[in-house]
């Protein structure tokens, strides 16, 4: 074998062997490729980042190891080498390499997460501004009076001569000194002006300010659960712990403290949050103990204010880094201590290339780290408790909430009945609107959950039954009061007017039926006119700041009832909530996805748990027709253990995960025979004697996504190694096909 490096990894070549480097490159599904290094430069190290050529173009990609190849391979040389030192930690590097090999991706594709936006095109991402400072001539006249100066240009040098890091240009204009004043203290060298990097902290201002006040001191269980963590971080080594904590329980005291005493011995912390909207609250608690030690990296930035962030990490300023899923490729050295709050939720899942699991990374680069990764909710996954039941993680409990606050109390709204009484239309029992009266009464606030969003969730002919689709997909399309009384797609955001005559039969009896959160919110607003109601789903967040400025309202007491899809039941602290109405518990159970009753049980219990957090008791009211699931009826008794215990039945039953390792394998294609054919090649490809199952191909639950039809392989075993080596195998034998199809290794969703 001629390719067959003499000494690998050394950076140095043998006698025949000529020095490369293996670079990620910025195309998806890519391997490494193998660049030589020019004579006369030194061998790039991991991290470092190189200006490669890749067909006709040149792209900047970034070494992942040195290597060597044999003289007469054709390979072609590095370009440029862009940095001196690692621009990416090289731990980072390597678990950027483990991303894409477990979830079958291209490296390029996996490091691409790991590096701050704009760091793949050359220029810089630095947003530069200018900067006026007092030369030391300036100085030394503005403490002599500014002798010679108009007022004007003694104002502006006595303002600039008090500020020791000099004054941006636009803040100068802010008071009043114009351009003009400026260009004068220069020309007379008072004054110079200097194009400096803008260091944007976006938010630290904002929750340094918020953390005031002394943290509260432990309860005896919080003290115990930091106890217990605390010894398994002073190990030094890798440890996995499940904080199984209920809603209110003060989990995140536990982590400031445990995050503390990680910092006292000399590492560092990263904190993972599921949501950007979960961030400002983390912040705002960290910074109370950590000051301005704290970075955040989360997609809401400005591509400016995340890349300055990522700096400041890299250059070691920070202690703590909050940030969501991505954040878990934040450049720190000397990581002691990861933290996945909230660890069951499903955002940690990255739905497009790479398809990582931000909590499964998390597990992993701490194991590759030696630091310890606390895995805190009060509805696990079932992938983290059975981990814990196994004994492969610690469990630590927090059984009660915070001063022995009682849990809210349940009640199910048999949605049966209240249709045979009320009509079949009500959106609103009558139970819930008596209690959201009593809340109004009481000048409480109310959270009404459901989880769909919308005014209708269909429109249909009545005459012939037909209804609207979307053309591009496989979904009915649902009707947004906002936006003109638009029907929408909300899978690919196809968007038309609702028709007044069918298109079918054209008759003029276009119907509308179900109902989501705009039609809730409306009918709140009609049965309490009175009350102040707002609404908090994708549509109504669209607009940058949205969603934290009425989470802000909300908080401040500003709204009373907050109607809202998922995203009102995560995380939050609102301690004035004592009533949380579920219109609809039965959403997400309909689905055909073996995770929806978990999914149903997390989310019910979640919204429960935001109830009576303060010093009033909370109640929940669960809308329902399907009271006697065990997903809805454990949730009312927020009774997890119960609930893992028979959801892991039956999984096992079913050979599900956590038990058995599931493979969602989607083909695509221009028509459904196609996409089919492509499938079957590609499982004839797999060989599926080796130790696991392949089930399909057959169509998928959603058969087209914008415009391409989905058929779908599963493939199933107890252990990932040999499906992902037989799919490895398999799509490199069909390269043409490897752009059609998609790999999801350990899928959250397999619709
Ligand atoms: P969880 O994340 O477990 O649902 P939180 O960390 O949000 O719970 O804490 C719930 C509430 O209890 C918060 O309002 C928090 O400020 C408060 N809290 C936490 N620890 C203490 C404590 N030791 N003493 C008093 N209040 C506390
Ligand atoms: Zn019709
Ligand atoms: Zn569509």
């Amino acid at each position: 074998m001629p390719s067959a490096p003499s000494r690998q990894g050394d950076g140095r070549a043998g006698p025949q062997a000529v020095r490369a480097v293996a670079v990620a490159v910025p195309v998806p599904y890519l391997d490494a490729l193998t660049y030589l290094v020019p004579e006369g430069v030194p061998t790039p190290r991991p991290g470092v980042r190189v200006r490669v050529p890749l067909g006709r173009r040149s792209v900047v990609g970034m070494v992942l190891a040195q290597t060597s190849v044999a003289p007469g391979i054709e390979a072609k040389p590095v370009e440029a080498v862009i940095d001196a030192e690692p621009f990416v930690p090289p731990a980072v590097v390597e678990l950027c390499q483990w991303v894409a090999d477990y979830y079958v991706a291209g490296v390029g594709d996996a490091v691409g997460v790991a590096m701050p936006p704009g760091s793949r095109r050359q220029e810089s991402a630095f947003r530069t501004m200018r900067v006026v400072h007092a030369t030391a001539f300036g100085l030394d006249t503005a403490r002599l009076g500014g002798e010679g100066l108009t007022a004007k240009q003694r104002g502006a040098l006595e303002e600039l001569a008090g500020a020791s890091a000099g004054l941006p240009s636009r803040v100068l204009k802010d008071r009043g000194i114009t351009p003009a004043v400026v260009s004068k203290l220069v020309s007379a060298g008072l004054a110079v002006v200097r194009a400096e990097r803008d260091e944007r902290d976006p938010l630290l201002a904002d929750a340094a300010a918020a953390a005031e006040g002394e943290p509260p001191g432990l309860t005896p269980d919080q003290q115990s659960a930091f106890d217990t963590l605390h010894v398994l971080a002073a190990t030094g080594a890798f440890r996995a712990a499940v904080l199984y904590g209920v809603t209110g329980s003060g989990k995140t005291e536990v982590y400031v403290r445990l995050a503390e005493a990680v910092c006292a011995a000399g590492r560092r912390v990263l904190v993972l949050v599921p949501e950007i909207a979960l961030t400002p609250s983390a912040v705002t608690r960290f910074c109370r103990t950590f000051g301005g030690r704290v970075a955040v990296q989360h997609s809401g930035l400005s591509d400016g204010e995340r890349h300055d962030q990522w700096h400041r990490i890299r250059r070691g300023e920070v202690d703590v880094v909050i940030g969501t899923r991505s954040a878990v490729f934040a450049p720190l050295d000397r990581l002691g201590l990861i933290i996945v709050d909230e660890e069951h939720d499903s955002s940690y899942k990255q739905e497009e290339s790479p398809r990582y699991h931000g909590r499964d990374v998390a597990v992993m680069r701490a194991s590759r780290e030696g630091a310890l990764v606390v895995l805190g909710s009060a509805t696990p996954s079932l992938e983290s408790f059975r981990n814990a039941d196994t004994g492969r993680y610690a469990r630590v409990s927090l059984d009660r909430r915070i001063l022995d606050r009682p849990l809210a109390s349940v009640r199910i709204v048999d949605m049966r009945d209240v249709f045979a009484a009320e009509g079949p239309d009500t959106v609103i029992s009558p139970a819930l609107a008596e209690a959201i009266g009593d809340r109004l009464s009481k000048g409480e606030q109310s959270l009404v959950l459901l989880n769909r969003r919308g005014w209708a969730t269909s429109v249909f002919c009545r005459q012939c039954g037909t209804p609207m689709q979307c053309p591009h997909c496989s979904v009915s399309l649902t009707v947004h009061k906002g936006g003109r009384h638009k029907a929408r797609c909300h899978y690919c955001d196809y968007a038309v007017i609702v028709p007044k005559q069918c298109p079918t039969c054209a008759s003029p009896y276009m119907e509308q039926a179900g109902f989501g959160t705009e039609r809730v919110e409306e009918e709140v607003a009609r049965l309490f006119p009175e009350a102040r109601v707002a609404r908090i789903d994708r549509d109504a967040i669209r607009k940058r700041g949205a969603l934290s400025s009425l989470l802000g309202r909300f908080a401040a007491g500003e709204i009373d009832v907050l109607v809202g899809t998922q995203m009102i039941a995560k995380g939050h602290d609102f301690p004035r909530v004592t009533l949380v109405g579920v219109i609809s518990a039965d959403v997400g159970l309909g689905l055909p996805d073996f995770r929806a009753a978990e999914r149903t049980f997390q989310l019910l219990t979640q919204v429960a748990g935001r109830a009576g957090r303060g010093a009033r008791v909370g109640e929940a009211l669960i809308q329902t027709i399907n009271p006697t699931h065990y997903s809805v009826e454990l949730a009312c008794r927020q009774d997890y253990p119960a609930f893992y215990e028979k959801e892991v039945a039956f999984r096992r039953a079913m050979q599900y995960p956590p038990l058995f390792a599931l493979v969602n394998v989607i083909v695509r294609g221009p028509t459904e025979a196609e996409a089919m054919t492509a499938a079957h090649l590609l499982a004839k490809g797999l060989h599926p004697t080796e130790g696991f199952l392949v089930l399909g191909p057959a169509p998928a639950p959603l058969g087209r996504l914008r415009g391409e039809h989905r058929v779908q392989l599963f493939l199933k075993g107890p252990k990932r190694t040999d499906m992902r080596n037989a799919l490895r195998r398999a799509l490199d034998g069909l390269p043409e096909l490897r752009r059609r199809v998609t790999v999801d290794v350990d899928p959250m969703t397999v619709l």
